[in-house]
């Protein structure tokens, strides 16, 4: 069987933690970082607070952005669950829009959704194809909105010429196995500013005033402060040490992945019944998944084509899932009505990319598509 997805790991990432167990200091400390300092510069940001996951990333965001209680929040239903679910943990509220074809959201029909309560958009780059971060930064700007990126997919994806987590003030990013580099489960949020960069790291350790770290080194006695109501939502050192592997090998990841994605682009390119995710002016993919969209027009039903490319030992996941129809919204969501998210979760596929997929792998897989149309 060819797997949708591995992660990229290799011996030197297996052995970065060796070290840090037997130094003793496993948890947060000059591992965790180190990593921030390498990520910030990698993105072009001038902070990065490295936390457990995106979605306590997400949460820690909204915080900081003072989203609370009653506050609305808009961004696509069509992502996944967490998107939403990081909205609901600040006691807001979720107010799902459409999206496009590039599955990323309908600038159109978020501005339609802006009232006087919306306190943010949570705009995510699926996928990791970047969305238009320019033109919702102006609506943002328009309406006193706070723009807040979910760049799970996104590390190492560009928007005009810049990569992501460099353009506003908080961008989200995930280390699940799923996406381009991974920590096992890991997060990162990047700012400008450094307040929210201060307070981030604050509310990820419990809200306290001096970290572990600074405690222990200290040449006199400190006594720590609770200042806020905070998580416990830290990376450790024993992940920080892989990912500082892993961000080193992102370029090479991402060459590997945008090679196989063109690949796919120039052999199915001709199926007139498949939209494929190819990347709009001024912004570079890193391609984490690669989506295909089956037309009305498409010979096989979405479901026809997973069971045969299962027949023939290729795996392919259901496209993206949408929030609003999952039990856990349901009370949330009884008005709500998203006809095109509908249909592009119903009607597109996931198809494997990873960075070590051979060319005969890929070629058994662009095989195994096309003759299930015929
Ligand atoms: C994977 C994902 C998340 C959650 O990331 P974790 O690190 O697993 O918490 C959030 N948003 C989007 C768009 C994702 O794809």
């Amino acid at each position: 069987m060819i797997p949708i997805a591995k992660p990229y790991l290799t011996e030197e990432d297996a052995n970065a933690p060796h070290d840090v167990i037997l130094s003793g200091w496993v948890t947060q400390g000059p591992k965790v970082q180190e990593f921030e300092e390498n990520f910030a510069e990698y993105v072009g940001a001038k902070h990065a607070v490295a936390v457990s996951s995106c979605t306590t990333a997400l949460h820690l965001a909204m915080l900081v952005a003072g989203v609370g209680e009653g506050d609305e929040v808009i961004c696509p239903s069509m992502s996944y669950i967490a998107t939403a679910n990081s909205i609901r943990y600040a006691n807001a509220i979720p107010v799902f829009a459409e999206v496009g074809d590039d599955y990323n959201l309908d600038i159109d029909d978020a501005q339609k959704k802006i009232t006087s309560k919306t306190k943010a958009i949570l705009l995510v780059h699926q996928i990791g194809m970047p969305a238009d971060i320019d033109a919702f930064r102006q609506l943002c700007e328009a309406h006193n909105v706070i723009l807040i990126e979910d760049a799970a997919c996104a590390v190492g994806s560009a928007y005009n010429g810049q990569k992501i987590g460099s353009h506003s003030e908080l961008v989200c990013f995930s280390f699940h196995p799923r996406k381009v580099i991974t920590t096992g489960d890991g997060g990162m949020i990047t700012t400008s500013n450094p307040k929210f960069a201060e307070r981030l790291k604050r509310l990820r350790q419990h809200g306290v005033s001096v970290t572990d770290r600074a405690r222990h080194s200290a040449d006199k006695i400190i006594f720590e402060e609770y200042l806020e109501l905070g998580y416990n939502y830290r990376m450790t050192d024993i992940q920080a040490s892989v990912g500082i592997k892993q961000l080193e090998k992102l370029d090479k990841i991402i060459e590997k992945r945008r090679t196989i994605a063109l690949r796919y682009h120039q052999e199915l390119g001709d199926l007139d019944f498949l939209c494929l995710p190819v990347a709009k002016e001024g912004s570079f993919s890193n391609y984490q998944s690669y989506s295909i969209y089956l037309k009305e027009n498409c010979p096989v039903s979405r479901d026809e084509l997973m069971q045969k490319l299962f027949d023939a030992g290729v795996s392919s996941r259901r496209g993206i899932m949408t929030a609003h129809r999952e039990l856990a919204y349901r009370d949330l969501c009884k008005d709500v009505s998203l006809p095109v998210s509908e249909d592009l979760a119903d009607n597109s596929i996931l198809i494997p990319l990873f960075a070590q997929m051979t060319e005969e792998e890929q070629n058994y897989v662009i095989k195994s598509i096309r003759s299930a149309f015929k």
